[in-house]
């Protein structure tokens, strides 16, 4: 079997202490420290090359860590080895009579598969063995009760993208043990609509890529079909057809491609593009729909006309024309920035708040400020609409549904120490 260094986990009884020589005495870079809560402990991982070192702090008397550290004083941990195939590494260590802790492979942080060696058969050290499933993003449909309304995160599929225009300026190098590119360079996304349900009606907030992308674009975008929005909808007993109102962030393939579908015609003739959900009323900011029906070089690529031309034609698209309440509780605010027009979505119920924010924080990876995607053809604009909102995020603690996560589908923006990390709820 292949094995990579992955981290050294250390158990920490003094985190202050242990950052005054990690942090400050080293000069090491910490990251924003994740929780993982079922095992009480906050993990702080300070990437070291190709591999990292892991802070475990116990939140709780009660954590595997912290009666690590009352039995055994504060040290080293485990050692994490990343292996391809997780199931076969254990097969393969079964067969040779290793003890396991873990038979099977069980779910552990960003989408990652992990199991537990005895420290017994490796010498007194706990050996983890991971594998990170790049491959297979987090698409279940999550549904959660928000104050008085139902939201529900959909899904459309996982889909692919270049990574370097996902991240515009930062270097590789930042991003890519956050977002691992696959040998084409892009990295893995998520196309995530989300329904809101309250006893004023619905809206289904975009509705991802479709079915007209020809098989070459199919390819190139790693559209996977199997498990697209239809599927999603059965899920939750819904279906295109009884979906009755559609808003849309901004008319970007990714965003809007779901709103028609081809339609062979009968005859020979030629297919038509007819709406999508055959029910449906569609709400478009009319300065974005100039903007998409008069695109230019530059984003020419992803105003794709099939997308919404055709629902004009069928009579079925109410136009507005500014920041407006679109149903009780429901506003769209324009960021600007990524599209002339880009905007997010605000959904208040109850006193709390959940924003659908579309592409201007299109994954849990780009909440910092000036993680901008290199597809923005206003960043400056983007910057300064994302500082200010996210500082409001953080502080009124809203909720934020990622549209493009491919393992978190919503959770909390905090702040700690200076660093920011995303909270999953979904
Ligand atoms: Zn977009
Ligand atoms: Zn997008």
């Amino acid at each position: 079997m292949r094995a990579v260094l992955d981290h050294v986990g250390i158990a920490v009884a003094d985190l202050a202490a242990a950052l005054a020589f990690y942090r400050d005495a080293l000069g090491l870079e910490v990251e924003a420290p994740e929780e993982v809560v079922s095992q009480r402990v906050r993990a702080h991982v300070v990437p070291a090359g190709h591999s990292a070192i892991e802070l475990l702090e116990a939140t709780a008397p009660d954590s595997p860590i912290a009666k690590f550290v009352a039995k055994r004083g504060a040290g080293l941990h485990h050692v994490t080895l990343r292996v391809d195939d997780l199931r076969a590494a254990l097969a393969q260590l079964k067969a040779r009579g290793v003890r396991l802790i873990d038979d099977e492979p069980r779910p552990g942080a960003a989408g990652a598969l992990v199991a537990f060696i005895h420290p017994s058969a490796a010498h007194g050290v706990l050996v983890e063995l991971t594998q990170r499933d790049v491959d297979r993003p987090d698409l279940l449909v999550a549904r959660l009760p928000f104050g008085n309304v139902q939201l529900t995160m959909l899904h459309d599929g996982p889909f692919r993208l270049d990574g370097g225009a996902m991240f515009g300026v930062v270097p590789r190098v930042l991003w890519e043990r956050k977002a691992p590119p696959d040998d084409r360079n892009r990295i893995q996304l998520a196309l995530r609509p989300l329904l809101v349900e309250g006893d004023w009606g619905h809206v289904l907030i975009d509705c991802g890529a479709g079915d007209k992308m020809s098989p070459k674009e199919q390819d190139i975008y790693a559209l996977d079909r199997t498990h697209a929005l239809d599927a999603a909808l059965a899920e939750t007993g819904w279906s295109a057809d009884t979906i009755g109102f559609v808003l849309a962030s901004h008319l970007h393939f990714d965003h809007f491609g779901g709103a028609t579908a081809r339609i062979a015609n009968p005859a020979g003739s030629a297919p038509r593009v007819v709406p999508r959900f055959a029910n449906a009323r569609y709400a478009i900011r009319a300065a974005e729909w100039q903007d998409a029906t008069h695109p230019h070089e530059r984003n020419r690529a992803s105003y794709l006309q099939d997308d919404f031309v055709p629902l004009q034609a069928a009579g079925v698209v109410d136009f507005y024309e500014g920041d407006e309440e679109i149903r009780p509780g429901v506003r769209v605010v324009r960021t600007g920035g990524h599209t002339g027009q880009h905007q997010i979505v605000f959904v208040e119920s109850a006193g709390r708040t959940a924003v659908f924010v579309a592409d201007l924080i299109p994954t849990t990876a780009h909440i910092q400020d000036p993680w901008i995607m290199g597809y923005d053809l206003f960043p400056m604009e983007t910057l300064a609409f994302k500082k200010r909102f996210i500082r409001e995020a953080i502080e009124r603690e809203y909720l934020i549904v990622f549209e493009h996560d491919p393992h978190v589908a919503a959770g909390y923006i905090r702040e700690q120490d200076g660093h920011r990390y995303v909270e999953k709820v979904r």
